[in-house]
This record gives structure tokens, C-alpha cells and sequence, in this order.
């Protein structure tokens, strides 16, 4: 009886422990990919993650055909679909890699009741993260509230385990089941076609992910530490969409990292992965709920869609907030300093509640992600774990002078701002912030 790998966050061959363990069953494997827009809670895809998403399921489709095995391709509630694939295929065991969001838990849970009380072996193994979250605690049994003894605490844990070989054959179903065709999902944009920078800028996949990964190890590690800040220095690794849909599992970029012997920085960016992971599985209300909870108080003014548009847009007459917003349009990405300072202009000079920021990035990101886009949206508002304090509001135009003093990443995205006539910005720097310390100060009061 055939045994099913349940694809999900984990688009990848090498170290797939759900894969490995179809393999070591023997029998003949199907890969199962399943659209799931309907079970409750679940969040929908934003525009650039179905972008992604296409592309990488086009080429781990064309991986798994090329040593024998094929992906099938279902849409619906996960519940529903995983176990009438089941029943198509009669199938005696079904594998999985573990998520770790609240809703994607309870579809999980549910299903492997019912798949074990029919009779069929189920079984899921941890690889998207390289900490299980309830194996890291307080000497209280709480979840850490601070990235720095959190990141300690995980150190002190016997060390993630060794990536996975990637497998060399995958011994496929003799008779195959339905499958949808990936176009038929239409997880592309037709009319606009709005793609045209995503497709420039990316190549979706497994082999791609793990160029990526070992030319940056290569070449850029070394000015990691030094450029990490600076958006034109291309210094980072770009891995986040890798990770994001589970190209290559953090613990591939943990162990060749490790092997550089010079990577503690850029491996602690992976401890915040994890902590922005771990604080999703406690408080799975993340992108809807302050953290902290007196942050409730704040007192929001009426929104101004025009100011709303004009973020989004890149049109506030504020050079490194319009060059972010508008990299972030045409790419899908942003570089993290850039993104803190978009995140605390919306925030703090425009006074807007910080979830319509986050649900425009998880819209126009490709490495919108569950965890980390809610947590260091959280972060930046001030709400968040371990959050910035909220008297510290970035001047952006301070912060464009600090890490992009030539000019370089302004001249790229918005050169008018380079011009004898810049564009005038939407609000006044020095008077919105005195108006989100007043703000503040509610909150402070409600504590
Ligand atoms: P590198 O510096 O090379 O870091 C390596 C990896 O570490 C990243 O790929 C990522 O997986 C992880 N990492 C780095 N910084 C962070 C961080 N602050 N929090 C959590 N993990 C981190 N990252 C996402 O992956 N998805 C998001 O949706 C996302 N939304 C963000 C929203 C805001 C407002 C801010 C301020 C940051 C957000 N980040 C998000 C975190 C960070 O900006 C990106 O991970 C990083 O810019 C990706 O580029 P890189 O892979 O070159 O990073």
C-alpha cells in the first residue's frame, strides 16, 4: 500500500525527514500538495506568495518525476482532501513535516486521529524549525518574552540535528491518482500582470535555493556582519522566501554555516526566525492581537486612506520610505533595515494601526510568512516581544543618512528624491512624532 508525503512548508528533496521516512517504508510513494483556502482560520495567500508558490511546485513536481515519483496536485479543507487522497490511493501510511501556526495544528491533530483510527500509519517529524517550541522554556515553563536568554536557552539544547541526503531515487505509485493541473490554480497574475519584477528578481526551487545558499556562505558571508544594514551592500542572504517555503530547512543553513567557522551573526538572524516561530505557536492570534495587551489602549486616529495609499504606493515625499515601498512592489522583498523604517513611518508618522501594514506586506512579500511578518510588525509597533521601545521612532531620514549615505539604494528606487525638486513629504517628520509620543502615552497609562 502505497505511502503519501504530504508536502507543505517544505517544498524540497534534501533533508525532508517525511520523504526519508517514505523511503524507509518501501513502498511506493506519492507526493501530495494540497491548496487549502478553506479550513477555518487558515490565512489566506497573498499575491506574491501564489507567485512563489507556483513556481516552486513546478519544479519540485519536475524533481520528484525526474527520480521516479510525482506530486499530486488537490485543492479544498486539508481535512477533507488529504484523507480522500487516502482513499484513492489506498493508502497505508501518510508522512508529514510538523507546522507550527494554531489553525494548521488543529487540521493536523484532527486529521491524524481519523487517520489512525482507519487504520492507516501516520507519522510527522520536525524540520522547518530547529527547535521544537515546546522543548524551549523558562526555568517557569513560560515561553521567553526576550530574544537574548530565548537564543541562550536554545544553545544550551544538544545541537540541531544533521541535514538529511537528498534521496537519489523515489520509487513512484503504479497507478496514479488525480491531480489538478498547477495552472488550473491560477496562482499567477494575469491582467495586470504585475509579476514582471518577481520573475526578474527570483527563481523559485530547490536548486536555485541551494546556489543561493552556498554563493552567499562563499562569497558574502564575509561582510555579513559589517554591510548587514546598509540595503545597497547586497550583503544578505536573500534566503528568507527559501525558508519561507521550506527550499532549504534551516537546519542545512545552520550546519553549513556552522562549518564556515565565521557565521555567529548571521546565525543568530536564524535564532530570530525561531523566536518569532515560537512566539506564533503561543499566541497564534499573532497578526490580529497586541502581544502586550495594554497596547490595546493605543488610541488610533481615523484613518486617512490617502495617507494608507501613499505608503503603499511609495509616495510619501520620504526618500527611503518610497524606495522601500516601491522595491517591495516590483521585487517582492525589502531589505530589513528598510523594513523597519517603511513599518515605523506607517506606524509612528502616520499613526496607522500596524495590522494594515502587515497584511500589505504579507499581500506583496514572496516571503510573507506567518510568524516572522505579525511578530516584527509587532516588534517595530512596540507591542511585540522584546519589542523596540516605543519612544524610539526612527527618522527616516537620519536612518537613510546612517545606511545609505551615497545615495545608492535611494538613486535605484526613487531618484526624484535625488533631484533639484524631491517631492514635498505627506506629514512633517518632528510634529507626527510628537503625536505618536502622545499617543504612547495613553498606552503607557493603561499599563
Ligand atoms: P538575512 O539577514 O540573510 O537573514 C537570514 C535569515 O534569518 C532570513 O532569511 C530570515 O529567515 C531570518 N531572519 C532575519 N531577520 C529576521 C527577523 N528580524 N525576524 C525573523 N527572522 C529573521 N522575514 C520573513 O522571512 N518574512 C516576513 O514576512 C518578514 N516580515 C518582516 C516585516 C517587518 C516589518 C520587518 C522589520 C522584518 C520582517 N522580516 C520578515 C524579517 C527580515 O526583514 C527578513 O527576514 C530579511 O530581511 C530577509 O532577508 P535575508 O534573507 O537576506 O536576511
Amino acid at each position: 500500500s502505497p505511502s503519501i508525503v504530504w508536502f507543505r512548508d517544505d517544498l524540497r528533496l534534501a533533508d525532508n525527514p517525511a520523504l526519508r521516512a517514505a523511503i524507509d517504508r518501501g513502498e511506493p510513494i506519492i507526493g501530495l500538495y494540497v491548496l487549502d483556502e478553506e479550513s477555518p482560520g487558515i490565512r489566506p495567500l497573498g499575491g506574491a506568495a501564489r507567485w512563489w508558490l507556483n513556481g516552486s511546485l513546478a519544479s519540485l513536481a519536475e524533481r520528484l518525476a525526474e527520480r521516479g515519483g510525482a506530486l499530486v496536485l488537490r485543492r479544498g479543507p486539508a481535512d477533507r482532501v488529504v484523507r480522500e487522497a487516502v482513499t484513492d490511493a489506498a493508502a497505508g501510511a501518510v508522512f508529514w513535516n510538523r507546522r507550527y501556526g494554531g489553525p494548521e495544528r488543529a487540521v493536523d491533530a484532527g486529521l491524524k486521529a481519523v487517520l489512525r483510527d482507519a487504520g492507516v500509519e501516520v507519522a510527522s517529524f520536525a524540520a522547518s524549525l530547529l527547535f521544537e517550541p515546546w522543548t524551549v522554556t523558562t526555568g517557569a515553563g513560560t515561553p521567553y518574552a526576550v530574544f537574548s536568554p530565548f537564543w541562550r536557552a536554545c544553545q544550551s539544547l544538544p545541537a540541531p540535528r544533521a541535514p538529511l541526503p537528498e534521496p537519489r531515487e523515489i520509487a513512484g505509485a503504479r497507478h496514479p491518482i488525480d491531480s489538478d493541473r498547477l495552472d488550473d490554480w491560477e496562482l499567477l497574475p494575469h491582467e495586470p500582470d504585475w509579476a514582471g519584477g518577481l520573475r526578474e528578481t527570483w527563481e523559485p526551487g530547490e536548486p536555485a535555493a541551494r546556489r543561493r545558499l552556498r554563493e552567499f556562505l562563499n562569497n558574502d558571508l564575509g561582510h555579513y556582519a559589517r554591510a548587514r544594514d546598509e540595503p545597497a551592500a547586497g550583503a544578505t542572504s536573500l534566503l528568507s522566501p527559501r525558508l519561507r517555503w521550506g527550499e532549504v530547512s534551516p537546519h542545512q543553513v545552520w550546519h553549513e554555516g556552522v562549518a564556515t567557522g565565521r557565521a555567529g551573526k548571521f546565525l543568530s538572524e536564524l535564532g530570530w526566525r525561531e523566536f518569532a516561530w515560537h512566539t506564533l505557536f503561543h499566541s497564534p492570534d499573532l497578526a490580529t492581537q497586541n502581544l502586550r495587551r495594554e497596547f490595546d489602549a493605543f488610541p488610533w486616529p481615523r484613518l486617512r486612506p490617502s495617507a494608507l495609499e501613499a505608503w503603499r504606493r511609495g509616495h510619501t515625499g520620504i526618500a527611503l520610505v518610497d524606495a522601500g515601498m516601491r522595491e517591495l512592489w516590483v521585487t517582492g522583498y525589502m531589505h530589513n533595515r528598510v523594513r523597519m523604517v517603511t513599518a515605523s513611518f506607517l506606524i509612528k508618522n502616520l499613526l496607522i494601526d500596524w495590522r494594515l501594514g502587515e497584511q500589505w506586506f504579507w499581500d506583496t512579500l514572496v516571503d510573507a510568512d506567518a510568524a516572522n511578518n505579525p511578530f516584527n510588525w509587532q516588534w517595530v509597533a512596540g507591542s511585540g516581544a522584546d519589542a523596540a521601545p516605543y519612544f524610539r521612532i526612527f527618522n527616516p531620514d537620519l536612518q537613510a543618512k546612517k545606511f545609505d549615505p551615497d545615495g545608492h539604494y535611494v538613486r535605484q528606487w526613487a531618484p526624484e528624491h535625488l533631484s533639484d525638486d524631491p517631492p514635498p513629504p505627506i506629514v512633517d517628520l518632528r510634529e507626527s512624532r510628537q503625536a505618536a509620543l502622545a499617543a504612547y502615552d495613553v498606552v503607557k497609562r493603561a499599563a
